[in-house]
């Protein structure tokens, strides 16, 4: 079973924008490049798990997301790091009724665990909302960690996988 670094996207990785679809208004948190290769060297895998209401509001599609995703992997590539898997939800309860996997529903989560061999009790997430954490809290992972942008995420990153996974990351 391996471990994970599960992350929210608008808000952890980038600055949060309101609905993001265009690559050009992304811009990366600072540490956050780092952060995702922190993880990349100390052997936990780095999975995003993202609510996007915006394709069900019908404001981008799935491909606009993916693109976003392609870009990301670009960017992270100039300094050899790279996520390993992106999970998004396409929906909106007003517009589809109650789906598994939109946060604070774990269903993001528990496929990645399945489809990856991620043991939950060994693997925390980072999040910018309350969704977020409780949605760590319904998969059993060991933490959902509350983060801000104000913050550097590499530091928060790492004070975290010491405490909460006992990862005395190289650097
Ligand atoms: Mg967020
Ligand atoms: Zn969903």
């Amino acid at each position: 079973m391996r471990r994970a670094i599960f992350f929210d996207r608008d808000g952890v990785l980038n600055e949060e924008v309101g609905f993001l679809w265009e690559v050009e208004k992304f811009i990366w948190v600072d540490g956050a490049r780092e952060a995702i290769k922190f993880c990349n060297d100390n052997d936990l895998l780095t999975v995003v798990v993202t609510n996007q209401s915006g394709i069900a509001r019908g404001l981008y599609t799935a491909r606009e997301v993916d693109k976003i995703h392609a870009f990301m992997q670009r960017s992270l590539a100039q300094i050899g790091a790279h996520i390993d898997a992106f999970y998004h939800c396409p929906h909106h309860p007003e517009f589809n009724g109650e789906c598994d996997c939109r946060k604070p529903k774990p269903g993001m989560i528990l496929k990645a665990c399945a489809e990856l061999g991620i043991d939950p009790a060994q693997s925390i997430l980072f999040g910018d909302s309350k969704r977020d954490i409780d949605a760590a809290q319904a998969a059993g992972l060991r933490a959902g960690i509350f983060f801000t942008s104000e913050n550097n995420l590499l530091d928060v990153v790492k004070l975290s996988v010491k405490k909460f996974l006992h990862v005395d990351g190289k650097e």
